[in-house]
């Protein structure tokens, strides 16, 4: 057996690196002030967290409670704003601050009523001075609470992506996956998205549930195609510790079948959207080719420094990224919600992970290389003075003895499809050693 066939393709999904399990409590809580005084505060981004969920899905280990009781949402707000103006007044105004991009992700944002979402976007715009009109701005929605009410407020402050938690069309795999919801309820709901003319419609999928096949998966596209979306994204299930899946099934663990059901199904959708004019943009990631430009694609994640509010977002600078504590269990989320709003100092950071100059260019290498686009080895030499090559040979080699990294002779270093379809493979292989064994001694809770 070659090691290509002893890995299993799902081992994390590496949408952030380091992961919040590296993080650790900054025992001397650094001054924002200090912290963002060097920095580049020309081409920030912004993303406000908010932790509240109708459901919780079985699969989901995002950092979200289940409702929110009587005044909770107008306190988290009111954290909101508390914290906008410490992280704005760190900011200082030596040098102009422009945010470039702005996102409001959770949870679902849209738990909130209509007019908490004005406040929400006036807490963006007045406090941090994002210009919500002018910028990509992306909302995260669930089905339920894609209201009319909530979609025109968006809309008309700006909104340029809607994103909508599907997972499935089929009702009974929505049930397996633990997201009760009828398709009919799905179907109104991406009628409302639509009328509401925000530009880009994102859908969201999952495949290897239980009882879904490949001609029920097929359905599900072809259904989410009917909307025409300019963007779909493919997410493979997971079950992780502490979900409700995970309580259900226990801890997975290595499962061969399951892994080539995934793989099976993840191939299938993909020649499905590459027929119907969609563009691969990362293992998860697909395009409509003639979708209208988003602008955040001028955007480089590896490089640009990310302002993060709510309790469950995290900041970069070149230097640390920090956030709040974290957790996936119910009660531990409940109490750093409410911690978070009773919380009066916003000015330092409490916990996070130190970047140095090897991790800042792993983490380019590995956000780079997961991209269908690859990684522009100038861009890499310009940015560090070093050679991807150079500076991790061994790993790459790894990556091109299993076929998975194109010959790099062109000055791309880009991941063959068979190395794309292994992103959750190839991702965690380039983490450092140091990340590996934080996130090893992390304690679930
Ligand atoms: S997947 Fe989305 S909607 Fe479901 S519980 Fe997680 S954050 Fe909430």
């Amino acid at each position: 057996m070659t090691t290509a066939q002893q890995t299993s393709p799902y081992q994390h999904y590496v949408y952030a690196y380091p992961h919040k399990t590296a993080y650790r409590r900054l025992q001397d809580r650094p001054a924002l002030r200090e912290l963002w005084a060097a920095e580049d505060r020309g081409t920030l981004s912004l993303y406000v967290h908010i932790p509240f969920c109708e459901v919780r899905c079985g699969f989901c280990n995002l950092f979200t409670r289940i409702g929110a009781p009587d005044g909770l949402t107008g306190s988290y707000l009111d954290a909101l704003e508390r914290q906008a103006d410490a992280v704005r007044a760190a900011l200082g105004d030596a040098e102009p601050v422009r945010f470039a991009t702005a996102a409001f992700g959770g949870g679902t944002p849209t738990f909130l009523t209509a007019s908490e979402l004005e406040r929400l976007c006036d807490i963006a715009e007045r406090r941090m001075g994002a210009d919500l009109r002018a910028v990509p701005l992306s909302v995260e929605a669930s089905p339920a609470t894609a209201t009319a009410d909530r979609l025109a407020v968006l809309a008309e402050r700006g909104t340029t992506r809607l994103s909508l938690g599907v997972q499935s069309f089929v009702d009974s795999e929505a049930r397996a996956a633990v997201r009760p919801q009828r398709r009919a309820e799905v179907e109104a709901a991406l009628g409302r998205i639509r009328d509401a003319g925000v530009p880009v419609l994102n859908i969201d999928l999952i495949y290897g549930i239980d009882g879904q096949t490949e001609r029920t998966w097929r359905a599900s596209l072809d259904a989410a195609l009917a909307w025409r979306p300019e963007e779909l994204y493919l997410y493979p299930l997971y079950v992780r510790p502490l979900t409700g899946l995970g309580r259900h099934q226990g801890d997975a663990g290595a499962d061969p079948e399951w892994d080539t059901q995934r793989l099976r199904l993840y191939r299938a959708g993909r020649d499905h959207l590459l027929a119907r004019g969609y563009v691969q943009q990362s293992m998860r990631m697909f395009r409509r080719a003639d979708a209208p430009p988003q602008g955040a694609d001028d955007y480089a994640c590896q490089t640009d420094g990310m302002i993060g509010l709510g309790c469950g977002a995290r900041s970069y600078t070149s230097t640390l990224h920090y956030s709040f504590d974290y957790a996936v269990g119910m009660h531990e989320i409940r109490g750093i919600i409410d911690d978070y709003v009773t919380t009066a100092d916003f000015a330092h950071a409490e916990v996070g992970y130190r970047v140095d100059g090897h991790e800042a260019r792993r983490r380019h290498l590995l956000q780079s290389l997961l991209q269908a686009e690859g990684l522009s080895v100038a861009d890499y030499r310009a940015r560090f003075g070093s050679s991807p090559d150079g500076d991790f040979g061994t790993e790459l080699d790894r990556l091109a003895g299993r076929g998975w990294l194109t010959d790099t002779s062109g000055g791309l270093l880009v991941l063959t499809p068979e190395g794309l379809a292994h992103s959750d493979a190839v991702g965690p292989e380039l983490f450092s050693p140091e990340v590996r064994s934080a996130m090893a001694a992390y304690e679930r809770k």
